[in-house]
């Protein structure tokens, strides 16, 4: 449901009512692949402000299983998290498998990068897997691909299987109370854009996805395909979700395209490594300039860890690789992304958007998603694909490469 529709630009504000609370859009969820969100406990996740939460089917399915969660009574009981949770349908995991993987018609088959034993995902097994975990939101199986390094003729093709796919996973999903949404793709072709997007706009989804970006793409072709996507989706009041999209700058650029949901490992990952975004940038707590400074990583933020430590402290522990480093980085890093989708929100709402946008931009920090381990100095150019590094792996990497690539992800 839309609440309000910025003027100056395609925004707009709105809710999600779901069986386990009501999202204010847009927002960004962060990403508990293993039905948590490293490193922290669901109350924490509730202080820095997280509204819905996204879990990881493939990842869930292969450990602990979707029957043992579901026996545990779903995801929520299971993790005792009880505001929403959205699940991704698997097909991203497993078309990042590359040669671990063999796709048809029916379904992809893939061996499991943890024990090399073989599974078939289908339409009707994804939604039969998330309809066992029991998110809020169930997402329907789809074939991305590489948004640059793919041809024409090879986008159009898993285009086309996607929008069989959604039609089998739309007549699969029973589970009441559950939303389902689509997945349009198209690559970073306009009119292939516009084409999905309009043949998922007509199937009865509670939502749509924007499928395949936050990938190889430069920001200009992941601009232009949003542009087709939402253009072909004028006057549709569902929400509209852009996978794996995760900085405050590339988000607030989307939000101004018309997009209203997100989510990323990215802000947790790079907390992990030191790297704290602030207002206006970002800073690496392992530079030694940090290790003598008394004020908080970010005075302009109200979460725990700025509240309570120095930059000090925290050089240290991430220094002596202390576990609590990670965890106090991270509930920061989240409580930056929720504060600031906050703050888009609001001036969406109270219809100031355009006269904000000058602050809005600034504090967002810079022309992209900043790359791990970069340094402390706002602005410093992203590498391209560096947003998710598991993408820009699929298709490059392979064999035992691959393998481990797979594996670290199943770390995040
Ligand atoms: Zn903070």
């Amino acid at each position: 449901m839309i609440t309000a529709q910025d003027k100056s630009s395609r925004a707009r504000a709105g809710e999600l009512r779901l069986g386990h609370g009501v999202v204010q859009t847009p927002d960004f969820m962060p990403v508990g692949t293993n039905a948590t969100v490293k490193s922290l406990d669901p109350e924490e996740l509730k202080a820095l402000g997280a509204q819905i939460i996204l879990a990881n089917t493939y990842h869930l399915y292969l450990r602990p299983g979707h029957e043992r969660v579901q026996r545990f009574g779903g995801l929520h009981e299971f993790m005792q998290w009880d505001r929403p949770i959205l699940t991704d349908s698997g097909g991203f995991q497993v078309v990042s498998l590359g040669p671990l993987m063999r796709i048809n018609e029916e379904g992809a088959k893939f061996s499991s990068h943890l024990d090399g034993s073989m599974h078939l995902f289908t339409p009707e097994r994804s939604i039969e897997v998330q309809q066992a975990l029991g998110p809020d939101i169930a997402v329907a199986f789809d074939q991305p691909v590489m948004p640059e390094g793919s041809t024409d003729r090879e986008v159009r093709r898993a285009m086309d299987r996607t929008h069989r796919w959604a039609v089998r996973s739309l007549r699969a999903h029973s589970r009441p109370g559950q939303a389902l949404f689509g997945i349009a793709q198209g690559g970073i072709n306009p009119e292939l854009r516009a084409e999905s997007a309009t043949y998922i706009r007509s199937l009865p989804f509670d939502g749509i996805n924007l499928g395949g970006l936050a990938g190889d793409e430069t920001p200009e072709q992941r601009n232009t395909a949003i542009d087709a996507t939402v253009t072909a989706l004028e006057g549709d009041l569902r929400v509209r979700y852009l996978m794996g999209l995760g900085s405050p700058v590339d988000l607030l650029e989307a939000v101004l395209r018309g997009v209203d949901l997100f989510d990323s490992v990215l802000p947790a990952r790079v907390a992990r490594n030191g790297q704290a975004w602030v207002t206006g940038g970002r800073l690496n707590l392992r530079n030694a300039r940090h290790l003598d400074e008394q004020e908080p990583v970010d005075a302009q933020c109200d979460c725990s860890t700025c509240r309570r430590f120095s930059r000090a402290y925290l050089a240290h522990l991430f220094r002596a690789e202390e576990l609590l480093a990670y965890r106090l980085l991270t509930i920061h890093n989240l409580r930056h992304m929720s504060a600031f989708m906050g703050e888009v929100r609001r001036a969406i709402a109270s219809g100031t958007l355009a006269a904000e946008l000058p602050r809005l931009r600034a504090a967002a920090g810079g022309p992209g998603t900043p790359r791990l381990g970069a340094g402390d100095e706002p602005g410093a150019v992203p590498e391209r694909g560096a947003m998710q590094p598991r993408y820009a792996a699929a298709g490059r990497l392979r064999g035992a490469q691959q393998k481990r690539a797979v594996a670290s992800e199943d770390k995040e």
